[in-house]
């Protein structure tokens, strides 16, 4: 495959094939995020995708492709028309297709209609990766997610209304020691608004070069330690309520204690085994993460 810069996909998507729709993100300013700081946006043509798409089918085998995660930073930025094209030369092209997904900053999915998710549904777009990270006003605007949690849950509102799926994740440690407790509780309510299918957590690890890491030199922005991180785990945790059911994963490179389960049912045992861990000082966590590796 011809990728161009970086290339980033949630865990869960190891196994599709990365498509290149745009490259970049067309916001780039998340105090946190570091992905495409070294990309200037910009979507790729009709023609250089037909391309990539033809170049997989010869080398994985056109039947083998099931599933394609449309990267960068935010593709569903593009206007949906333009959308609608790439996912009908990928039924063209994959007869065993099964769905597509997609990274989905709040500014995309306001720029979206529910008519437009309902489309790109039918049309295979059904999942969308969003990173809320928290569901704290004053968190949400320090680290310059650009809108207010209101107008997020809007966004991802229409997603839902539209027919798409919602995997939601959210950032230990972004609120620092000072908003650590309301950072959890209100990342847990805000989740419960949202009803996501998926909801996780990863760590924050800031990454040199990024505005958040310039914040912590500074000392403008302590972040919990080991312990709080996981207090903090368990605080959200046992705030969050999916009676509709969700699937719970901290199972990314940055978490030192990988859990899974699924919501509500495995909530309380969740919460245990996050008590036992904390009750336990020489319980074997993963190493923190080295910001290169992420
Ligand atoms: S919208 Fe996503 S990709 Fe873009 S800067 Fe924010 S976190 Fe990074």
């Amino acid at each position: 495959m011809r990728y161009e810069g970086s290339v980033y996909r949630p865990p869960s998507e190891a196994h599709s094939l990365i498509l290149q729709a745009t490259l970049g993100c067309s916001y780039n300013r998340c105090s946190y995020c570091a992905m495409y700081q070294e990309k200037r946006f910009r979507p790729r043509s009709r023609d250089d995708l037909r391309v990539d798409m033809d170049l997989a089918a010869q080398v994985h085998g056109a039947d083998a492709i099931r599933r394609i995660f449309l990267a960068d930073g935010d593709a569903l930025i593009l206007r949906t028309g333009r959308l609608l094209e790439i996912l009908d030369d990928i039924r063209e092209r994959f007869p065993n297709f099964e769905r597509a997904s997609v990274y989905a900053s709040p500014q995309s999915m306001l720029a979206k209609s529910v008519d437009d998710i309902r489309a790109l549904k039918s049309a295979g777009l059904t999942l969308y990766y969003t990173g809320p990270e928290t569901g704290h006003p004053v968190v949400m605007e320090r680290i310059a997610k650009g809108v207010t949690p209101e107008e997020f849950l809007e966004g991802a509102a229409r997603v839902t209304e539209g027919g798409g799926k919602l995997s939601a994740i959210f950032l230990l440690g972004i609120g620092g020691v000072e908003l650590s407790h309301e950072h959890a509780v209100a990342s847990a309510e805000f989740a419960n608004r949202m009803a996501p299918r998926y909801v996780s957590t990863l760590t924050l690890t800031a990454v040199p070069g990024t505005p958040i890491h310039d914040e912590i030199e500074r000392g403008d922005l302590v972040l919990p330690d080991d312990h709080g991180i996981l207090v903090e785990l368990r605080t959200f945790i046992s705030h969050l309520d999916l009676p509709g059911g969700a699937v719970f994963r901290s199972n990314h490179a940055s978490n030192q204690l990988p859990l899974g389960g699924r919501l509500n049912a495995d909530r309380e045992r969740l919460v245990a085994l996050v008590d036992q861990v904390l009750e336990d000082p020489a319980f074997p966590l993963r190493p923190r993460v080295d910001p290169s590796r992420l």
